[in-house]
Order: structure tokens, then sequence, then C-alpha cells
């Protein structure tokens, strides 16, 4: 039976191909949420997604303490392309850190880039922790897709690699910059540490054609504030 509301369902990404009658078995961490958070058992709906198939609706079929059956029986939505918009940033002390990436993955960042700059506090990146991070704001914000998490990689690096038709709104505090105000298309956001960007980054920055320095307004955001509020202006290009 297809409930009328499918959009209250628990929502799980999920590593495999997704096809109507073919079998997913879930994580035990998966089994567990479902069983004992969500009190969900044998013939019981929920929806799935892994980033390529769209999103189906599935069916409880079997289910132990530590492991789960679900067989797709209808595709909810299908994958559709997403914003191309890329995040480079700098990590920033964990808790924050995470806080980027659970947000950027919410606000549909396609890819999140880790940014090694002169005034970086930590450069230790758990890709792991990340990964974990961007799959339940995925789940819970109703995303078809995770971003990508690149390597870490050094500001110049990231400038040489980095593709010249795609404009780089490099977000730069106390300056002159104009806001972001960008036809939609791919693009991508570049947002300093704490310290802020060096003055030979800057200077740096400017040798590239692609790097368009923005202002996020008069006020000096935190480093995560400064992400969240560019990627939100970077989506109002796309509707949202
Ligand atoms: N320590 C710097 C200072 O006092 O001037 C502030 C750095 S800010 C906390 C961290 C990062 O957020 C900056 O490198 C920049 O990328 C971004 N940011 C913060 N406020 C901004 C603003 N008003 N406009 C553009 N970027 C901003």
């Amino acid at each position: 039976m297809h409930p009328s509301n499918p959009d209250h369902l628990p929502r799980l990404f999920v590593a495999d191909d997704l096809a109507i009658n073919a079998p997913i078995s879930l994580t035990p961490a998966q089994t567990h949420y479902l069983a004992r958070v969500m009190r969900r058992g044998l013939g019981d709906a929920v929806r799935l997604f892994n980033g390529r198939d769209g999103e189906m609706l599935a069916r409880l079929t079997d289910i132990t303490r530590n492991s789960a059956l679900c067989v797709p029986e209808v595709l909810l939505r299908p994958q559709e392309p997403e914003p191309d918009l890329w995040l480079a940033f700098a990590p920033l002390k964990r808790e924050a850190t995470e806080m980027v990436v659970e947000k950027a993955t919410e606000l549909g960042a396609t890819r999140l880039i880790p940014v090694l700059t002169a005034r970086g506090v930590s450069q230790r990146i758990n890709a792991e922790r990340w990964q974990a991070i961007a799959i339940e704001a995925a789940e819970q914000s109703e995303r078809l897709s995770l971003p990508d998490i690149a390597e870490p990689v050094k500001l110049p690096a990231l400038l040489a690699s980095w593709p010249v038709d795609r404009p780089l709104f490099a977000a730069i505090e106390r300056t002159s910059a104009s806001p972001i105000t960008a036809q939609a298309g791919p693009a991508g956001l570049l947002i300093g540490p704490e310290g802020g960007f060096a003055p030979d980054e800057l200077e740096f920055m400017r040798r590239h054609p692609f790097v368009i320095p923005a202002s996020l307004g008069p006020r000096i955001l935190r480093a995560e504030t400064a992400a969240i509020v560019g990627l939100a202006l970077l989506q109002a290009r796309n509707g949202g």
C-alpha cells in the first residue's frame, strides 16, 4: 500500500543501487534507528535515496536486532541535477567545522573543499565524520544527493586547479567589494579562517581572473556564519 503522505516517512541514505523489487540491506545503525528510535517494524514503509537513483518508497520485509531488509516499491522522486555550487573553506575548530558541513549540505553545496590557509587553526580533517554529518543532513533536508568531500588543499593549489570558467566568490571582510549578485550557473564560494586571509593570500587571489571578491555586508561574521550566508546568497540565484 502506498502511504497517502510519504513526506513523513523515515528517510535513509544507502550506498547500494536502488531498483524496484531489489532488496536493500540496512546497516546496524539504520536498523537501530528504524526499530528503536522510529519504532518501525515489518511491513512499514521508509524512503531510500542514494544520490543516483532518486528517492524510493520501500517496505521493511525483514528485521532482526542488527539488520533489516527493505524492498523498493515505488519511485517517489526521480534523480534531478542540482545547482552546481562548491564551498571551499578553511577548517575551523571541530564544532564550527562540523556546523559548516551540516549547513552546507542543507543549503545544497555539491562539493566541500577544505582549504589550508596561512592563518587556519586546524589541519586535521576527519573525512569519515564529515561524510556521516553530510548523510544525516541530506536525510533530514530531503536532498537527493550528498556533497563530494574533497581532499584538503593549500590555497595556492586550489587556485591553480580551479576551473577558470567557474566564478569563485571570495568572501573578504573590510573591503569595498560588491555583494554577491551573479547569474545562476556553476560557482564556488571561498571562506577564510577566523583570522581572515593573510595579505599575501589576498594579493595572490587578485591575480586570478575567476576570483571575485565579495562582501557579505558591513558586519564581521564568524567564518561559519559567512559560509552559511554566502551559500544562501548563491543559492538565491537558483531560486533557493
Ligand atoms: N579576523 C578577521 C578580521 O577581524 O578582520 C575576520 C575574519 S572572519 C571572522 C572569517 C572569514 O569569514 C573571513 O575570512 C571571510 O571569508 C568571511 N567573512 C566574515 N565576515 C565577512 C564579511 N562581512 N564579508 C565578507 N566575508 C566575510
